[in-house]
């Protein structure tokens, strides 16, 4: 994570021409196939260049103390881009790393280029969609952004985003009545498209930042082919699909949930292909309780991604979409206490250990370590979440703020929060302690102490 970077500094004059050309700007949509912006691209133009654009910012330490692009997290993206540029490759083309802000590096290309369209996707995250908002004001180029990392495009929506039930049984009922469309194949034709030549300042791959090794106990590894690898297993090979419901509680075990949360946040799988294979698996193989529960997990996804576009800049304040008036208190020491695994719950610091170690950790224990963090320890929700987002391998903007203000009781809880027992909790899902020995929760609990910098603050 420490190496230099070195941006390549030739300079690339690009010529007039009436050939029509096209810009694709990858973001988590990390994946060829379902992806109709790229689709529409094909046929639209005969010249193409494809870029992702990194933010080198998230590897520097933070205000929180931490950088927000962790290693785990960066080393799953960058398997992810390395496995796209493979891709493009086999087609004639390549991915071009490229570094700083997104808008004045795509308005800079698409006037040095004489771009006639522009394409990408929305995702969940706000500087992304401003950015692309900001980005329609470029004379003379086409911006065609789709909504392709969910299972609905927004023209699909049964209302107007505004008028989307603000909890999720009522939104669920919504959703359930619409069909999701098959997913798309990738159009023919982009081996004769030819590849515009590669731009200014690139960041060649033997520059790209160093990443950790994959932990041995999540072998998650990034890229469209290792998604569909996931997938097949969990679906066909093992047919562990079937019993999903019995088994998606449980805390550790990569046979317990389909764990393809990571593919699906780099939109390496779509939501919608997922949703395809249940159907066929429900066609073919068997319909229960568990296929259906899978669905329902899904329209929770939806539920979160189509909120954070409701709700803008509310998904990241300390108030939430409630507005709520919170006594946001912030103790340095047990923050970080929480973050290394050595607060007095063992069961707490076996979940942020694993997490620490893998980038993941289950649903169950998401929820046991937020509810911890904001009640045990009384530290503001939004110090957490900023933690997950730097670690998690699947971080999403709408799923993790989304997923962290349900649980501190400012977000769409219609309950008003959750606080676990964490006696009942370790006494449910781990009663034999395996878990917190596995992960070494028991060793490292140290005094709680309050510094006089540690007060609480508004
Ligand atoms: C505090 C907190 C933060 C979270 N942050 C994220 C995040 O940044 N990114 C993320 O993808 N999920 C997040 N989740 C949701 C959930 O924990 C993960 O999606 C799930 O654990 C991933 O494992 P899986 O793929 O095996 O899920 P499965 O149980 O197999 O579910 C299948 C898919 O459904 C979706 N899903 C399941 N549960 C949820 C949920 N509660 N909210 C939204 N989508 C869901 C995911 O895409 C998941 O891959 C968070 C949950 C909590 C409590």
């Amino acid at each position: 994570m420490t190496k230099h970077l070195i941006q390549t500094p030739h300079t690339v004059t690009i010529e007039a021409s009436p050939a029509r050309r096209g810009l694709y700007c990858f973001s988590q949509d990390l994946r060829l196939q379902d992806n109709p912006a790229l689709n529409n691209l094909i046929s639209q133009t005969d010249e193409i260049l494809f870029i992702y654009i990194l933010d080198l910012q998230a590897f520097r330490q933070n205000k929180n103390g931490f950088a927000s692009l962790g290693g785990q997290r960066w080393r799953f993206l960058k398997e992810s881009l390395l496995a796209l540029k493979a891709s493009l490759q086999r087609y004639g083309h390549d991915l071009h790393l490229l570094s700083g802000n997104r808008y004045s590096v795509l308005s800079e290309l698409c006037q040095q280029y004489q771009i006639s369209t522009l394409a990408g996707s929305y995702n969940s995250g706000l500087d992304e969609y401003r950015d692309w908002q900001q980005l329609q004001q470029i004379p003379e180029t086409s911006i065609q952004i789709i909504h392709q990392n969910a299972l609905w495009i927004k023209e699909q929506l049964p209302d107007h985003l505004l008028k989307l039930p603000r909890q999720f049984t009522p939104f669920r009922r919504q959703m359930e009545a619409l069909t999701v469309s098959a997913p798309v194949t990738l159009k023919e034709g982009l081996q004769h498209i030819r590849p515009l030549p590669p731009p200014d300042h690139l960041i060649q791959v033997s520059n790209w930042p160093d990443s950790p090794e994959p932990h041995g106990h999540a072998p998650f590894s990034g890229g469209e082919d290792q998604g569909w690898q996931q997938l097949h297993r969990y679906f066909w090979q093992t047919r562990q699909l079937s019993d999903y419901k019995q088994t998606r509680n449980e805390l550790d075990g990569w046979q317990n949930s389909s764990r393809l949360s990571p593919w699906l946040a780099l939109g390496c799988l779509s939501p919608r292909q997922v949703w395809s294979d249940i159907e066929q698996y429900e066609a073919q193989i068997c319909c229960n309780e568990s296929t259906g529960w899978l669905k329902q997990e899904l329209l929770w996804r939806e539920f979160f991604y189509w909120s954070a576009h409701r709700l803008g800049a509310d998904l990241y304040r300390p108030g939430g979409e409630r507005h709520k008036n919170l006594l946001t208190s912030f103790y340095p020491q047990r923050f970080r206490s929480w973050r290394e695994g050595s607060t007095p719950y063992p069961l707490v610091n076996a979940c942020m250990k694993q997490l620490n170690s893998t980038g993941f950790l289950s649903n169950r224990g998401r929820q046991i370590v937020a509810s911890a963090l904001v009640n045990e320890l009384a530290v503001s929700w939004h110090y957490g979440a900023a933690y997950f987002e730097s670690q998690l391998l699947d971080y999403d903007p709408g799923s993790n703020y989304g997923n962290w203000q349900y649980i501190a009781g400012v977000g769409a809880d219609p309950r008003g929060g959750r606080h676990f027992n964490l006696e009942r909790q370790r006494a449910a899902y781990d009663p034999d302690n395996h878990f917190i020995r596995k992960w070494q929760g028991d060793t490292t609990m140290v005094e709680d102490t309050i510094g006089i910098d540690d007060w609480p603050i508004r």
